[in-house]
């Protein structure tokens, strides 16, 4: 682990932005405590314990001391701490008004505004959690369904940087023998014995690799949620079954900038599912009679898809509209949901199912309320084949960014396997095996660049 450097002091406000009952400003470096006790007026807090909360105010002592706010302040000394640094939170009343003044105060004081997830880089930085977890908090932050919480939080927890671990010390082990090797050329069977051993662990850590990359789609989507397109002609209930969706999953995700309810994103939980509903703002509104998504805006909304849910009135006969987007959706991974069943059957689904395709059909009504139940085990079924329950406790790969390294270090690795096969000599097979270090490396961060931290770090949010 790196050792803890002399960073500057940082700070910013930890807490959402908007009004609150209570807002944080939180402050860390070695400069945290002697800022706090410039402008912190209650206890002597070079005496207070280590993780307390101590009550005060906080006053502009350019200002004659005058009182900003009354405060509650914690006092967490390294290095046990979330940065490994010494770290101040002010808990301040949370008007906007009162967190900027404090925060002014803090900074005017000696500190630095803190860059987005800049606590998080010092944690990493500091040697306290790696890259992989430092990735995994913001992936907590951003968790859309209780699913994707436990897989975050299963990665925060270590474990898949020990799976990572155990790899890269297999390769350093076989290396190491590589190296005896080159010092003592003399032992003849030397050669032998090290080019079966590199082929046994090879093979053992191809088999590790795969069983993470096995992982990947489902971690992938429930990390990322799944693109999903409601489609079908108009007054087939598409909002009616779309509401009901929204209103019954009580874990509706959006994501909101600040407080306002300009929604970017709209997602559903579905069985441990997010589902990332493309294009709602033509479907939102029951009450348009006449409905203007045509067959065009679908075809878009079909093709960004990860799942298509086509909605068909289960009380008409299928019109050229229905056939046109049944056939589409062909190749897409669909639920054909066949609404309105409450009143009576005027489809034939034998023939729908000879012509279009063997894919899921669900009864529903949007009147009746049922058929949501049914649609949360069929998808859970499609995209997670052993069910969504069994991947709670194991070790899940969820980041494009970790999917991508493991794919380079399982090519070099099968390289290398290949390379024995072909009888090369150990020191030039070696090399490989080397990339697949640095590529397993790249994922807990023991091996980093610069631009790579930017990169992720400035996807986190400020003060975090
Ligand atoms: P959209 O145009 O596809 O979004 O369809 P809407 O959700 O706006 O519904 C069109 C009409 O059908 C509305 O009057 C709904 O109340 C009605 N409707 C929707 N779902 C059902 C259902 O399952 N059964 C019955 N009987 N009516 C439904
Ligand atoms: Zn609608």
């Amino acid at each position: 682990p790196l050792m803890t450097t002399d960073y500057d002091t940082i700070a910013a406000i930890s807490t959402a932005p908007g009004v609150g009952g209570i807002s944080i400003v939180r402050i860390s470096g070695s400069d945290a405590m002697k800022i706090a006790k410039k402008i912190y007026r209650g206890k002597d807090l070079d005496k207070v314990a280590t993780d307390t909360i101590n009550y005060g105010h906080i006053v502009d002592p350019a200002n004659d001391d005058s009182r900003v706010d009354e405060v509650m302040v914690s006092v967490m000394r390294a290095p046990k701490t979330y940065t490994k640094e010494d770290i101040i939170e002010i808990n301040c009343h949370g008007g906007i008004q009162v967190t900027n003044k404090v925060l002014q105060l803090v900074l005017r004081n000696g500190a630095r505004m803190a860059e987005p997830g800049e606590f998080t880089k010092r944690a990493f930085l500091n040697g306290r959690i790696d890259l992989s977890q430092s990735e995994a908090v913001m992936d907590l932050i951003d968790a859309k369904t209780d699913e994707a919480r436990k897989a975050a939080l299963n990665q925060l927890d270590g474990n898949l940087s020990a799976a990572i671990r155990k790899m890269r010390q297999k390769i350093v082990d076989v290396l190491a023998n590589v190296e005896v090797n080159i010092d003592y050329p003399e032992y003849d069977g030397a050669e032998v014995v090290t080019s079966k051993l590199m082929l046994d662990k090879a093979q053992e850590i191809k088999a590790e690799i795969e069983k993470l990359l096995a992982t990947a789609q489902q971690g992938k989507v429930l990390r990322d949620g799944l693109n999903t397109a409601i489609v079908g002609r108009p007054n087939v209930g598409k909002s009616s079954l779309l509401n009901r969706l929204l209103h019954e999953e009580k874990a509706i995700v959006t994501d909101v900038p600040g407080t306002t309810r300009d929604v970017l994103d709209e997602y559903v939980n579905v069985a441990g599912v997010p589902l990332h509903l493309i294009d709602t703002a033509g479907i939102r509104e029951t009450e348009d009679k006449v409905e203007k998504i045509g067959v065009d805006r679908s075809r878009a909304a079909i093709k960004k898809a990860d799942l298509v849910l086509l909605v068909l009135n289960s009380s008409e006969p299928l019109t050229d509209e229905d056939r046109q987007l049944l056939d589409l959706t062909r190749d897409s991974k669909r639920v054909i949901l066949l609404n309105k069943t409450d009143l009576p059957m005027k489809l034939d689904i034998e023939k729908i199912k000879a012509e279009y395709g063997n894919s899921d059909m669900i009864k529903t009504s949007a009147m009746a309320e049922n058929g949501t139940k049914t649609l949360e085990d069929t998808i859970s079924q499609m995209f997670f084949t052993k069910g969504i329950a069994s991947t709670q406790n194991s070790v899940m790969v969820t980041n494009a960014r970790h999917i991508s390294l493991l794919q380079q270090a399982l090519d070099s690795v099968q390289t290398v396997i290949d390379g024995i096969g072909a009888g090369l000599p150990v020191d030039i097979v070696q090399i490989d095996l080397q990339s697949a270090w640095d590529d397993l490396g790249a994922i807990t961060g023991d091996s980093y660049d610069d631009e790579l931290m930017d990169q992720l770090f400035d996807q986190f949010c400020i003060g975090k």
